[in-house]
């Protein structure tokens, strides 16, 4: 499956929203679910190949002209267009998803997998809160969307700074909390910092805490060592690492996670 470039826009200085759509995704269908993503295939500079590919064909290739795969939350799906909307944080001129992102063109290919994912905010949660930083807003816009309607959200985003913003909706009552990264040499706390700082939320709350590695793991520590949410109404997932590409983290994201369910958070 691929998707053709229809659109490009900024979103925020580092998120850029990509719409996809064309022949290619004609066998793309909607899972539902709030967390759903699909595995993009970005190729390094002069592949001597373009999508559609067959995987068989670039297996064996030598590794550095192999496709390099990374997981993106689907912000949304238009199924009467066919069109599928993926919001892609642009970190400086790194990253094969970002690079491709702030250069994509009308017209552009990407090859996918997918769709994957099964969260939806706990119907049953009196509220809700959502956590992360700009890789994990899609999702987090996406479970805004989708709570019971009049729910109280609380969604504390860490962004760069003010111009890292995006408007956010709910039918819930939503408040957005918004941490800035910027002047903070190690931003890895800065979102359980805000995170301990919330009044008080009507129980039993509905959390969702994704994004960077390190400052995910320090938010389900405020969560679970304060007892602000039972740990089978906590979604967590680490999606990146800081100072680690995609291919690093993913040959030591079991080990970290199996590490971060052992541990005892009221230590
Ligand atoms: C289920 C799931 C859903 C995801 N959904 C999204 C999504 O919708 N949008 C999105 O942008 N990301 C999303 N991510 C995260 C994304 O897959 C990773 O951040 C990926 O590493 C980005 O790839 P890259 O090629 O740009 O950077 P890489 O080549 O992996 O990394 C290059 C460098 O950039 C750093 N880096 C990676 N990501 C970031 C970041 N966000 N901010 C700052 N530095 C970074 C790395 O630590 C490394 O130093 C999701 C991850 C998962 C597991």
């Amino acid at each position: 499956m691929y998707g053709e470039v229809v659109s490009t826009r900024q979103l925020g200085s580092h998120l850029v929203r990509v719409v996809l759509g064309g022949p290619g995704l004609d066998g793309f269908t909607t899972t539902g679910n709030a967390d759903e993503y699909v595995n993009c295939y970005f190729l390094p500079p002069d592949a001597p190949y373009a999508p559609p590919f067959e995987d068989e064909a670039v297996r064996d290739l030598p590794r550095p002209q192999r496709p390099r795969p990374r997981r993106i939350t689907v912000r949304s799906w238009d199924d009467a267009r066919r069109e599928l909307t993926l919001d892609i944080a642009a970190h400086g001129d790194v990253g094969h998803a970002g690079r491709w992102a702030t250069r994509a063109r009308p017209g552009d290919r990407l090859q996918l997998r997918g769709p994957a994912g099964g969260y939806h905010p706990h119907p049953d949660a009196a509220s809700y809160l959502l956590v992360g930083d700009e890789s994990a807003l899609p999702a987090i816009a996406a479970c805004a969307e989708a709570v019971p309607e009049g729910r109280p959200v609380t969604a504390v985003l860490e962004v760069e700074d003010a111009a890292g913003e995006v408007p956010l909706h709910s039918p819930g009552v939503l408040h957005v909390r918004w941490v800035h990264r910027t002047g903070h040499a190690d931003p890895e706390g800065l979102l359980a910092d805000a995170v301990r700082a919330l009044p008080p939320a009507p129980g039993p709350v509905s959390a969702f805490v994704h994004g960077e590695a390190g400052a995910t793991r320090a938010v389900r520590r405020v969560l679970l060592g304060e007892g602000v949410v039972d740990e089978q109404m906590l979604s967590c997932s680490p999606y990146w690492r800081r100072g680690l590409d995609d291919e690093q983290w993913r040959a030591v994201k079991a080990d970290w996670v199996r590490a971060l369910a052992a541990e005892d958070v009221t230590a």
